[in-house]
């Protein structure tokens, strides 16, 4: 593999010469992204004055107690502030107000619906851990254009061209090249999205986890809510979330960085989601770790 990426880190816990490749997008403020709603920043130098405030926890206690502290207060200093710590430099600290699907994500099957296969759904915290590390198969199919389905015939032409037949425990990765639009609006409104046809084709191989580089796993909303005001048809509305009603599988949505991958095969893929309770999908922060290039 070649060192020369900047994104490629050879890891000495790793076979010799395997490397990481990061395959996330960020989360950070976009006007476009409705999925990040707000981030407050609380630098260092902010610490001192927060915890100085926050030290004045006497306010809370009983009035006794406080007289007590008050006496204490006048023979010895009872007080944190920006004055105890180095330099007046506290620790920092960000509170962010955000969706799960902001970034890089993975939707479970509870996000489509209440029940998969006639069962409950699986939350984002149910999901088996193992189905979250599997053989990375990379489809490029950066020839589709904005707002184009991808259709079950570019998924197995891809598959053909590259010689592989999905199978139980693969992570396929969907190339559209969209990432390279992050942060314009075209990110979220001029994407390619999957067909029902591709993902049935995938996951009747049985693969449970598809990973996409869109800011959606179907077409941008207001192009699948004209064709449905077009034309009626409730099927054009959502069409892929909806088909993991009756298929089980988890999207990866908002990935990064597929073009870095130097193979199309033989990698292995990590994307546990973060463990949120009773939630339809979490953030990832999914990487490839591809082996030495074998001349
Ligand atoms: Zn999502």
């Amino acid at each position: 593999m070649s060192m020369t990426d900047p994104h490629a880190r050879a890891v000495p816990a790793l076979p010799a010469g395997a490397a990481l490749i990061d395959l996330s997008m960020p989360i950070e403020p976009n006007p476009f992204d409705p999925a990040v709603l707000r981030r407050q920043l609380w630098r260092h130098e902010d610490g001192g004055r927060r915890i100085g405030r926050k030290a004045a926890f006497n306010r809370r206690l009983p009035l006794w107690t406080r007289l007590s502290r008050a006496a204490a207060y006048v023979t010895r200093r009872r007080r944190i502030d920006a004055g105890c710590f180095p330099d007046h430099s506290f620790l920092g600290n960000e509170l962010f107000t955000l969706s799960v699907h902001a970034g890089s994500h993975m939707d479970a099957p509870f996000h489509y619906g209440p029940l998969c296969e006639g069962r409950d759904a699986l939350r984002i915290d149910q999901i088996p851990l193992d189905w979250c590390v599997g053989n990375g198969v990379l489809l490029r199919l950066t020839h589709k254009k904005a707002c184009e389905e991808i259709s079950a015939e570019d998924v197995a032409a891809e598959l053909d061209r590259i010689g592989h037949v999905p199978r139980q425990g693969d992570i396929v990765l969907i190339q559209t090249g969209s990432d390279e639009l992050w942060p314009g609006p075209r990110y979220f409104g001029a994407h390619p999205g999957m067909s029902v046809g591709a993902v049935r084709h995938l996951t009747d191989h049985g693969v449970k986890v598809i990973g996409i580089d869109t800011a959606g796993f179907d077409l941008p909303a207001p192009v699948m809510i004209e064709r449905f005001y077009a034309t009626g048809d409730p099927s054009c509305l959502w069409p892929c979330h909806l088909f993991g009603r009756t298929r089980e599988y988890l999207q990866i949505e908002r990935m990064g960085g597929l073009a870095r991958l130097p193979r199309q095969t033989g990698f292995t893929v990590l994307c546990p989601p973060i463990r949120v309770t009773d939630a339809g999908a979490a953030w990832v922060r999914p990487v490839a770790v591809v082996p030495e290039e074998t001349p």
